[in-house]
C-alpha cells in the first residue's frame, strides 16, 4: 500500500480490493462474507480465539472436552472405499504421545495430510476429544490448520489467534495475515475514529475504539480480548438504541390526536361487564386512557400473559376513540385470531351501538367492496383484521386508534408504516407471549410498557402433566371423568409437516376414533382452520353452549379461544410443539372455577430441547419463565421467526449473553438523546456518523445531519 492510496479521501471506506495481496478473485471471496471495504474488515469479529501459547500436550488431552494442541502427521488411514461408516483417521505425534483425529465424508483429506506428512509440517488442531463405540480416544472432526514453512510465528502461532469464519476457496491464514497486516502493520486499526462521547466512555469504563479493534483480532490478554469485546457489543447496542430514543424523541414532539370524550361509553361497557376489572387493569386503562387524551401520538405496548385479560383493555381504548369521533382498527397476525377477536367484540361493542367488521383475505367481491366503502365513509367505526390486510390500501375517514395484537411477530420497522395509515393515530400493541426484558427493550425500545401483572380473580394455576403414549387408556378415563362432572374438554393435535391437509387429517381421524370408538356416548366436535368463519362460529357456540364435551381442534385454537367450563386441555404429540404455543393452548384451560389441567401426551422419540420445552411446562405456569427458556432454546433469530422480525443485526452483540451491557447502553443512550435531541452539538458530529452509518436509512432519523 503506497502513501497515495492510504491518504486516499475514501480511507476506511475503500474497496479492500486496494490494498496488497487482495486481488480481484479473493475480493470476491471476501464479498460473500460481507467484506467489501477496509472498515467492513476491521469489523469483521473472529468466530473465536484459539490460545496457542498453551496448547495442551498429547498425553494431557482429557475425554469429553474441546482442546487445541499441535502435532506431526505420522500416519495417514484411508477409510475403505465404499464405506462411509468408516472415517478417514490420522495419526499425529508430539513430543508427549500419539493423538489420532477423524474426519467422515472428506476424502479429500487423505491426498491432503499426506502431503502434510512427507513435508513434516506441523498442524494444529482444535477439537473434541471422545471415543467412538468403545474405542480408543479420538479427537472427533476437529478444525485443522497446517503451519505453512516460513510463516510469520508472531500471527498464527505462541498467541492467542484469531479464528475467522470463512468461505469456501479463502484459507484462514491467508484472511488472519490479511487482518494482522491492517490492525497491526498498516494501522489501519489506528484510524479508526472515536464515536463515543468521552463521558460515557469513562463512566462506563470502555477501552477506545481502535484499540478494542486492535484487540478483537489480535489480543495480548484473555483480558484485553473481554475489553475489546465489552467495547464493540456496547457500540452495538448503543447505536441501536440512540436510534430508538431519538424517533422516541421525536414522535413524543409530534402532533397527535387528543381525544377526551366524556366517556359515556366506556362507563356504560364497565357497567355491563359481567366482572369488574383487576387492579392491574385498572392502572394499565388509566395508562392508556391518559395517552390517548394527551395531544401526542401514544406507543403504548401491553404486555400480559395469556388469559390476563387485554381484550377488554383495548376494547375501553376503542369506545375512547369512537366516542371522540375518531375509527379504530385492530390487527391480529392470522384470521382465527382476527375472527376470535370480532367475537369478542360483536359481545360488546354492538349494544352500545358501536358496530365492528371483520375483512380479511377470505371477505371478497361485493362484501368486501361494501366493508371498503364503510370505512371509508366512516360508516364503520371498528374495524378488525389482519395486519397484512390493513396495510394493503383499506382506507379510512379519520383513522385514530389502530391495536396490534400479538406484536412479536412484527417489529419495529413495520410499526412504523402503521403510522401512517391516519393522521399518527394512536397504536397499543398488545403481546399475549411475555418476552424477555432484553428482547423486549430491543424490540420495543420505542414503546412504553403497560404490565398486567395479574390474573383475573378465581383463576388457578393449570396442573401440567407429561404421560407417555402407554397411559393413553388411564388419561381417557380422566377425560370421562372430569366430563361426568360437568366439564369439558379440547384435544389439540399437531401440525404434521407443515402441510394444512395433513394437519386436517390427523384431527379428524382423531376426531372419528374418539366418536365411533371412544366415547359414543358423548359429543366430539372438530375444529379446523379449513371450516368457513360461520362453521367455526357454530362449532365453537355449540362448545361454548355445552352440546359438544370434547372438541378435537388442530392448532387453530392457540389462540382467543374462551370457554371456562373446559377443564381439560389434551396436547397430542405434545413434543412437536414449541413452547410458546404450548403455553398458549394451556392458557384455555383454567378460566373458570374449576382444577384444570394441560395434558402433555407424549409420542415416540423426543429430541433433547423437546424433553427441555415438556419439562419448563410442567415446572412452571409463568410466561416470562417459559418466554426466557424458550429464547434459551431456540435462539433470538428463530424465537421471532423469520427477520422480518425487525430484529437488529449487531456486529458482534448478542442478546443472550450481553443483557447486562444492552441496559447500560440503553440508559446512556436516552440520557444523551434528552440532552442533545438531534446530536446537534460538536462533541456528538462523530456519533451522528456513526450513527447514520449503522441505520442506513432504515428508521427515518430525517431531522438527524
Ligand atoms: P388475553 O390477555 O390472553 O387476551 P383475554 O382478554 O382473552 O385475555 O381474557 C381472558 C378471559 O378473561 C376472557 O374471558 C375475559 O372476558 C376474562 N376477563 C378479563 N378480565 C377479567 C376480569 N377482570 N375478571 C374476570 N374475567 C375477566
Ligand atoms: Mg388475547
Amino acid at each position: 500500500m503506497n502513501e497515495a492510496t492510504r491518504d486516499a479521501p475514501r480511507g476506511l471506506q475503500a474497496p479492500l480490493q486496494y490494498l496488497k495481496g487482495v486481488g480481484p478473485q479473493r475480493a470476491k471471496l471476501l464479498s460473500r462474507l460481507s467484506l467489501e471495504t477496509i472498515e467492513d474488515a476491521l469489523f469483521f469479529v473472529p468466530g473465536r480465539h484459539e490460545d496457542r501459547s498453551r496448547l495442551t500436550p498429547f498425553r494431557e488431552l482429557a475425554e469429553g472436552i474441546t482442546q487445541s494442541c499441535a502435532g506431526t502427521v505420522v500416519r495417514v488411514n484411508p477409510p475403505p472405499r465404499g464405506n462411509p461408516r468408516v472415517p478417514l483417521s490420522v495419526t499425529f505425534r508430539d513430543g508427549t504421545g500419539y493423538l489420532t483425529a477423524v474426519w467422515f465424508n472428506q476424502p479429500y483429506l487423505e491426498e491432503k495430510f499426506d502431503k502434510v506428512r512427507e513435508r513434516q509440517q506441523r498442524v494444529f488442531l482444535h477439537g473434541p476429544l471422545a471415543r467412538f463405540r468403545n474405542g480408543p480416544l479420538q479427537m472427533q472432526h476437529p478444525d485443522y490448520e497446517v503451519v505453512e514453512d516460513g510463516e510469520d510465528e508472531t500471527i498464527h502461532t505462541g498467541r492467542l489467534v484469531p479464528i475467522y469464519r470463512l468461505t469456501e476457496g479463502l484459507p484462514q491464514r491467508w484472511l488472519r495475515s490479511l487482518l494482522w497486516r491492517m490492525v497491526a502493520k498498516e494501522e489501519y486499526a489506528g484510524r479508526v475514529p472515536e464515536s463515543l462521547p468521552e463521558a460515557v466512555r469513562r463512566r462506563r469504563r470502555l477501552s477506545a475504539l481502535s484499540d478494542a479493534v486492535r484487540a478483537i483480532h489480535f489480543p495480548q490478554t484473555e483480558e484485553e480480548l473481554g475489553a475489546a469485546r465489552r467495547r464493540l457489543v456496547f457500540d452495538d447496542f448503543f447505536l441501536f438504541e440512540l436510534g430508538l430514543a431519538i424517533r422516541r424523541q421525536r414522535e413524543g414532539r409530534q402532533r397527535g390526536i387528543a381525544m377526551a370524550p366524556a366517556g359515556e361509553l366506556v362507563a356504560r361497557l364497565r357497567q355491563a361487564l359481567p366482572f369488574r376489572l383487576t387492579a392491574a387493569q385498572g392502572r394499565v386503562w388509566e395508562e392508556i386512557r391518559r395517552d390517548l387524551a394527551a395531544p401526542h401520538p401514544m406507543s403504548r405496548l401491553l404486555q400480559g400473559d395469556v388469559g390476563s385479560g387485554k381484550t377488554i383493555v383495548a376494547a375501553l381504548a376503542i369506545l375512547t376513540a369512537v366516542e371522540a369521533g375518531y375509527q379504530a382498527t385492530m390487527m391480529a397476525p392470522t384470521e382465527i385470531l382476527a375472527e376470535q377477536h370480532l367475537l369478542t367484540l360483536r359481545q360488546w361493542l354492538p349494544p352500545l351501538g358501536v358496530p365492528v367488521e371483520l375483512l380479511t383475505s377470505a371477505i371478497k367481491g361485493r362484501e368486501r367492496q361494501g366493508l371498503l366503502d364503510g370505512v371509508k365513509s366512516g360508516e364503520i367505526p371498528c374495524l378488525v383484521g389482519t395486519h397484512a390486510l390493513i396495510q394493503e390500501g383499506v382506507e379510512f375517514r379519520r383513522l385514530g386508534l389502530v391495536v396490534v395484537d400479538e406484536q412479536h411477530r412484527f417489529g419495529v420497522a413495520q410499526r412504523a408504516t402503521l403510522r401512517e395509515k391516519g393522521d399518527n393515530p394512536h397504536v397499543l400493541v398488545m403481546t399475549a407471549t411475555p418476552i424477555p426484558r432484553t428482547l423486549a427493550l430491543t424490540l420495543y425500545g420505542d414503546l412504553d410498557v403497560s404490565v398486567i401483572d395479574e390474573m383475573p380473580p378465581g383463576r388457578q394455576p393449570v396442573v401440567t402433566v407429561a404421560r407417555p403414549e402407554g397411559q393413553r387408556a388411564q388419561i381417557y378415563a380422566f377425560l370421562r371423568q372430569q366430563i361426568t362432572e360437568g366439564r369439558q374438554v379440547y384435544v389439540v393435535c399437531p401440525l404434521v409437516e407443515e402441510s394444512e391437509a395433513m394437519d386436517l387429517k390427523a384431527a379428524t381421524e382423531m376426531a372419528d376414533r374418539l366418536q365411533g370408538e371412544v366415547f359414543t356416548d358423548l359429543k366430539v366436535g372438530l375444529l379446523h382452520g379449513r371450516l368457513s368463519f360461520a362453521e367455526k362460529e357454530a362449532v365453537m357456540r355449540a362448545f361454548k353452549e355445552g352440546q359438544i364435551h370434547i372438541l378435537v381442534s388442530t392448532t387453530v385454537i392457540e389462540v382467543g379461544i374462551d370457554v371456562p367450563n373446559a377443564s381439560v386441555m389434551l396436547v397430542e404429540h405434545a413434543e412437536r410443539f414449541g413452547l410458546s404455543q404450548l403455553h398458549q393452548l394451556r392458557g384455555r384451560v383454567g378460566r373458570g372455577p374449576w382444577k384444570s389441567y394441560c395434558i402433555l401426551l407424549e409420542s415416540g422419540m423426543l429430541s433433547d430441547e423437546a424433553r427441555r420445552r415438556l419439562e419448563a411446562m410442567t415446572q412452571t405456569n409463568d410466561g416470562f419463565r417459559i418466554a426466557e427458556v424458550d429464547l434459551e432454546l431456540r435462539g433470538p433469530g428463530d424465537f421471532f421467526g423469520t427477520r422480518q422480525s425487525g430484529l437488529p443485526e449487531f456486529r458482534v452483540a448478542d442478546l443472550l449473553r450481553d443483557g447486562r451491557v444492552l441496559e447500560e447502553a440503553r440508559q446512556e443512550a436516552f440520557a444523551l438523546v434528552a440532552a442533545d435531541p438531534d446530536l446537534a452539538r460538536g462533541e456528538h458530529r462523530a456519533l451522528r456518523e456513526a450513527l447514520l452509518a449503522r441505520w442506513r436509512g432504515k428508521l427515518d432519523l430525517a431531522s438527524v445531519g
